[in-house]
């Protein structure tokens, strides 16, 4: 895990010269191999052995080659979350896969977070992207740059995720190495944010041979289109954030973190997991509320999220005050949960966001407040905090994901995996994700709170609709979004950029 170091004298700019001379070093990050024989009771046999043929087809043709896959953080957001299963079960079918996490500092994650903002065509904290961020942004690659040099040889197959790492790409492939880049974020109409980001990172991108996009219509037109695959995220059902949980596990999760009420155990709660390792779970989260924990019996509506405004934590509480004041809550409760803001190190508005959630919920009067709970999960112990996400999403009668643009929704995903019906903005990948109605619930515009009340009342007041809704939002999922049609997807990428 990663933590922004101390503040240093500001620069004429206001970032943090001296930080920016010295970010961590780039890390390797360990991947334990995973049999994907796990998923043979899933999707049966024959797909298994498929994989495992087309596997053996790449080992021959890769020969020594390696098969890097560089991000900015090993904790928080669906990069970091999918990168340990997806490369673990490459390993097992002995492709040379590895995980590198490069190095940054506030002033480089704060113009990246600008980008990332652009690219979803908002414009974030509203500073320009201009020759100064650019300043920022090469000078942290610099740095970067030779520590991955010291380990890429030639001829090795580097996937570049997001904008973080785009501006690596010259320098490894002036080095001889392959290079792929994957956006995970995208926008499906072009405003000027989405032009100014485009522009930013164009002159790094022009030469990369393959581009990876999470849906066609994010492939930008600065970009060839040519070179553009479309392959949608995936989530690991034999992970601990996804793995099945007996009731009575997922009550004691509950009661540890303190989001059910109960007393923890002095010793945790200690499960054997899908992969056999032992699980774990002692934490409390840190829970902003007013009253006790909601009882066991209590419907909860849940979004997970890291704290960012595109994921509108204020909209959730405003659409569930509405429910509440329209009468048609029930006795439900709300429950936002996001990580520990000070752990996720690339996203340095995670304080602020969580900051304007609380303002919020202290603005609601006492009987709103302890209806609401808002529950930093710790991430110490990433399988830890896996397993929390787990016990909650499973426990949720209701999912919500009231994103205002998201490139695709890995929350969605796993909520539908535990057969939840979701209630989700019609934005993005969403709406490859989830069928209107069949698999889940969209509504039309994000920012309609009256619309997403009432979608959830609906859902709250008829809970044979939605665990009908549930059910088939799982058998989508196994259908459509399970790990190992990604490693398909994953070896035509390969074969695409011409190494053989
Ligand atoms: N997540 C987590 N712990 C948290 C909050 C979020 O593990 O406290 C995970 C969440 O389960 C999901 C990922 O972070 O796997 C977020 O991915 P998503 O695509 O939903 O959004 P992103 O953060 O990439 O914008």
């Amino acid at each position: 895990m990663r933590r922004a170091g101390p503040p240093g004298p500001r620069g004429r700019e206001g970032w943090d010269r001296a930080l920016l001379e010295q970010p961590p070093p780039v890390e390797e990050v360990a991947i334990a191999a995973r049999s994907p024989r796990r998923f043979e009771p899933v999707l049966g046999p024959a797909l298994v052995r498929a994989a495992e043929g087309r596997a053996a087809e790449l080992r021959e043709r890769l020969g020594p080659r390696r098969v890097w896959n560089v991000n900015s953080t090993a904790v928080g957001g669906g990069v970091a979350e999918m990168l340990p299963s997806l490369l673990g079960y490459a390993r097992w079918l002995g492709i040379d896969a590895r995980w590198l996490v490069i190095g940054g500092e506030p002033a480089f994650f704060g113009v990246t977070k600008r980008l990332h903002h652009a690219l979803h065509g908002s414009s974030g904290d509203g500073r320009p992207l201009g020759a100064a961020e650019r300043e920022v942004y090469e000078a942290v690659q610099r740095h970067n740059a030779p520590q991955l040099l010291e380990r890429v040889r030639p001829g090795d197959v580097v996937i570049l995720h997001d904008p973080q790492t785009a501006g690596l790409a010259p320098a490894l492939a002036e080095a001889g190495a392959v290079v792929a880049w994957r956006c995970h974020i995208g926008h499906d109409a072009v405003n000027g944010e989405v032009e100014s980001g485009w522009s930013f990172l164009e002159p790094y991108l022009a030469e990369v041979p393959a581009y990876v996009f999470s849906r066609r219509a994010y492939v930008p037109r600065q970009l060839d289109a040519g070179r553009a695959a479309v392959i949608a995220p995936s989530i690991d059902p034999f992970s601990a954030k996804n793995e099945e949980l007996a009731e009575e596990t997922v009550r004691a999760i509950l009661v540890q973190v303190g989001l059910i009420a109960g007393t923890p155990r002095a010793e945790g709660v200690s499960f054997p997991g899908a992969d056999g390792a032992e699980r774990s779970v002692r934490r409390p989260a840190a829970i902003v509320r007013e009253g006790p924990p909601p009882e066991w019996g209590t419907p909860l509506v849940v979004q997970v999220s890291r704290w960012d405004p595109l994921k509108d934590p204020l909209g959730v509480i405003a659409g569930f005050r509405a429910l509440i004041e329209q009468g048609r809550a029930g006795d439900a409760e709300l429950v936002l949960a996001g990580p520990d803001v000070s752990s996720v190190s690339d996203d340095p508005e995670g304080q602020a966001v969580l900051e304007a959630a609380v303002s919020a919920w202290r603005a609601l009067s006492p009987p709103l407040r302890r209806r609401i709970h808002l529950a930093q999960l710790p991430t110490d112990d990433l399988a830890e905090n896996a397993s929390m996400v787990n016990a909650l999403q499973r426990h949720a009668s209701v999912v919500v994901q009231k994103s205002l643009n998201e490139g695709f929704g890995l929350t969605v995903t796993e909520a539908m995996w535990k057969a939840r019906p979701v209630l989700a903005s019609a934005v993005g990948g969403i709406r490859d994700q989830i069928e209107d109605g069949v698999s889940g619930v969209l509504v039309a515009d994000p920012s309609d709170t009256a619309a997403y009340a009432a979608a959830l009342a609906e859902l709250v007041g008829e809970p044979a609709r939605a665990a009908a809704i549930g059910e088939r939002a799982r058998e989508r999922v196994r259908e459509q979004y399970l790990g190992l049609r990604h490693l398909g997807q994953y070896a035509d990428l390969l074969e695409r950029l011409g190494l053989w």
